[in-house]
């Protein structure tokens, strides 16, 4: 696919996407119209006919796979990414009155660059659970007027914010919803209205602050994308786009593509849907099994695998140039970086990088390299979890942005095609041996 429709695409999946649960739903929507059948854990895989397939874990985290007609599965080729970007969070009695006004009360979810939240046209998403007969719904909710605003204090009432910004997390990241009416509507009835149900009927809600503004393409001659959550719904994009790509080539294979998205990577993926979960390594053994294999046949399969572990990267920022290590600074539409640290801060080992290289090189795409500065503590991704739960070879990459974990990121606009037509390649990748 060409460059233009995949940017659209991935403007209309960031717009689509304000919370995980909403990311959930836009890969599945993309999925199933590509011929992606939905599978549930709760199926028996006993029997798994080659086809295209999709389930969904925990609401927040999404898989889909390819199944060959060939047999034995001679291993995985698998992009991680996540789901989930820094935000604010509703805590669970976040109403309350003060000074006249309406506040709701929020948590800090993941790394926050909080000062990217105030003053900004905010409004709430999530999910909202909804009685409905014996069952109880969960359903998908969004508001889309700006109803929510963290508001800063004035200049003249703090003289010396200009000399550094300190925000209290629990005191002055309280978005104002409103003035303190009498009779005004309260947050369940708001969400009732929305849904359409009855106030009684709504028992719950997972619900978290998004920028109303919608992505678009930016810079002189749009050669940029400004949008929130490019980490790491871009990374998402790329992976579903390059199997939707990938697909038709891969059942002739004996290789299965297979694309993981989980949620909680931005606060230590350590939870039931979580790169940390055992969700990957069920999933994988289930489908080995489910085309006759045995346990030793789904060892071998692990032996025989790959794992891209595929998050943004930092571009240089030319205000901040010192900030970068000297000769690993990535450019804006530069092409994939691949991204490695002696820590293990990133997977990356010298063979995988080999072949991330080979592959870029496959697909005419520029390839640049990132290492953190060595004196500063370097940031993670579900690359290294990944492969220490399964012991798969993983290769960490992902397109150069700034403003990582702003309410309001920036990206290259060439950048997305690039990176998928490499995953795309990778999918279908013969195992180079190696170690
Ligand atoms: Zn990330």
């Amino acid at each position: 696919m060409s460059n233009e429709p995949i940017l659209q695409d991935l403007l209309a999946f960031l717009g689509a996407s304000p919370t995980p649960f909403h990311a959930v739903a836009s890969a599945v929507e993309r999925l199933a119209a590509a011929g992606f059948q939905p599978i549930a854990e709760t199926d028996t895989w006993g029997d798994l006919q080659p086809g295209r397939y999709t389930f969904v874990h925990g609401g927040t985290s999404v898989f889909a796979f390819v199944i060959p007609d060939a047999r034995p599965i001679s291993g995985f080729r698998i992009v991680g990414a996540h789901t989930d970007s820094p935000n604010l969070r509703l805590k669970p009695n976040a109403e309350y009155k003060k000074e006249g006004y309406a506040q709701l009360g929020v948590e800090v979810y993941g790394g926050v660059l909080l000062n990217s939240w105030l003053d900004r046209d905010l409004s709430l998403a999530g999910r909202v659970f909804v009685r409905d007969g014996d069952r109880v719904e969960s359903r998908l909710v969004r508001f889309t007027k700006p109803m929510l605003r963290v508001a800063q204090l004035a200049i003249h009432l703090d003289r010396d914010v200009n000399d550094g910004l300190k925000l209290n997390r629990q005191e002055h990241l309280a978005p104002i919803f409103g003035l303190a009416s009498e009779g005004a509507k309260d947050l369940t009835s708001l969400l009732a209205e929305e849904l359409k149900v009855d106030r009684d009927k709504v028992l719950g809600s997972d619900l978290m602050l998004y920028d109303v503004v919608p992505p678009t393409l930016g810079g002189r001659d749009q050669e940029m994308i400004f949008s929130g959550r490019l980490d790491n719904l871009a990374m998402c994009h790329a992976g579903l786009r390059a199997l939707i790509d990938a697909a038709p080539q891969a059942a002739a294979g004996n290789v299965v593509p297979f694309v993981a998205l989980f949620d909680h990577e931005e606060v230590g993926s350590e939870s039931a849907y979580g790169a940390h979960s055992g969700a990957l390594p069920r999933a994988l053994e289930r489908i080995v099994m489910g085309r006759g294999g045995s346990r030793e046949d789904f060892h071998r399969a692990l032996a025989g695998s790959l794992c891209v572990s595929a998050d943004m990267a930092h571009a240089v920022h030319p205000n901040y140039e010192g900030r970068h290590e000297a000769r690993h600074k990535p450019v804006l539409n530069g092409g994939p970086v691949i991204k490695i640290n002696a820590q293990q801060r990133y997977a990356t080992s010298g063979p995988t990088a080999v072949l991330f290289r080979e592959l870029c090189a496959k697909a005419e795409v520029p390839v640049q390299h990132y290492a953190h500065r060595t004196d500063l503590p370097c940031g993670s991704t579900i690359g290294p979890i990944a492969s220490t739960l399964l012991g798969i070879r993983t290769v960490d990459v992902g397109n150069p942005m700034l403003s990582m974990h702003s309410v309001r990121e920036l990206g290259g606009a060439k950048d997305p095609a690039m990176m998928t037509k490499v995953l795309a390649a990778f999918y279908a990748c013969p195992d180079p041996g190696g170690a």
